[in-house]
């Protein structure tokens, strides 16, 4: 193996906004079997917008949304942002809640003025025995939109659904194709659920679909794909990908992700976009073969 030739690599790779922490990981990306990602902020934007409210309550829509951004207010999530930004065009105000939970996986949880208000998907409602058969088939059609529902139950009666869309990268499609035609197997690994998850996933051409995997769950997820020595890569942005990210054998992380994420992979995609990926295995096959 020449050191100029992973040097002149990764100088390629560099100049294409593809940052190899070292030149191991120039040399291992060929032999990558799979590829698995994640899908809000790496295959999606990460930029989720509100698309419909369904209101059972016996109160406006404005009053259903305000309850939402009590309960948001204090998560970081992006489906939290989304809600956040969708009041603040509406100039609804909504107060500070005296308590707060947010339930990784799951959604958050506040108290206000002696109520109590959840806000998320079913498996919440479910571990709160709140009825969702109401908007059940509702929620269940959203999903199958590619949409993330999300219920609201409050004092553990639900009241209503509000849903948002997130857009698909313009290049994912391509990118997840390119990798395809190299003979990659491609997975999505997701904490939604399974209808919205392969939604998108049809989208853009991905098959195989993991969804409804807790946070902490993620990493298992990647070692279960490891399994029989599989060469294993994962593509993600979130802090809840970290872990994922270092148990593969080859972690990327989009640049414009979480400085945990970054952290964690061994190659930073400055684009964002997935064709870099595809790029950055081309590179890495042009290497090994002028070590050979
Ligand atoms: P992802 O893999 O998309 O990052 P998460 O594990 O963060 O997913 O969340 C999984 C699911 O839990 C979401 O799709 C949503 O239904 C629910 N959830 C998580 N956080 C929130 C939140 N702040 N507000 C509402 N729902 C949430
Ligand atoms: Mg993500």
């Amino acid at each position: 193996a020449t050191p100029t030739a992973i040097m002149v690599g990764t100088g390629k790779g560099a100049e294409n906004g593809i940052l190899f922490k070292g030149g191991q990981h120039l040399e291992k990306a060929h032999k990558i079997e799979t590829i698995v990602f994640d899908k809000t902020g790496t295959i999606t934007k990460g930029e989720p917008e509100v698309t419909d409210i369904i209101n059972i309550a016996d109160f406006s829509d404005e009053e259903l949304l305000k309850y939402a951004a009590i309960v948001e207010k204090g998560s970081e999530h992006p489906l939290a942002l989304a809600i956040m930004e969708y009041v603040k065009e509406l100039e609804i105000k909504p107060e500070d809640p005296d308590a707060f939970e947010a339930i990784p996986g799951h959604g958050v949880r506040a108290e206000h003025n002696g109520e109590e208000i959840l806000f998320g998907n079913q498996k919440l409602m479910n571990d709160n025995n709140i009825d969702i058969s109401s908007l059940k088939e509702a929620s269940h059609k959203l999903e199958t939109e590619g949409k993330t529902a999300m219920l609201i139950a409050i004092d553990k009666e639900l009241v209503g659904v509000i849903a948002v869309a997130d857009t698909v990268k313009e290049t994912s499609a391509q990118a997840i194709e390119e990798l395809q035609e190299m003979g990659i197997e491609t997975v999505m690994l997701t904490g939604d659920n399974e209808r919205t998850a392969k939604a998108i996933a049809k989208e853009v051409g991905i098959e195989r679909v993991v969804a409804e995997v807790l946070p902490e769950d993620k990493a298992d997820q990647i070692k279960k794909l490891k399994e029989g020595d599989k060469v294993v890569a994962m593509v993600g942005d979130g802090i809840n990908d970290a872990p994922a990210l270092a148990t593969a054998d080859i972690g990327l992380a989009i640049g414009t992700g979480t400085d945990v994420a970054i952290e964690a992979a061994d190659i930073t995609l400055m684009r964002g976009d997935l064709i870099s990926v595809a790029t950055g295995i081309r590179l890495s096959k042009k290497t090994m073969k002028k070590i050979k």
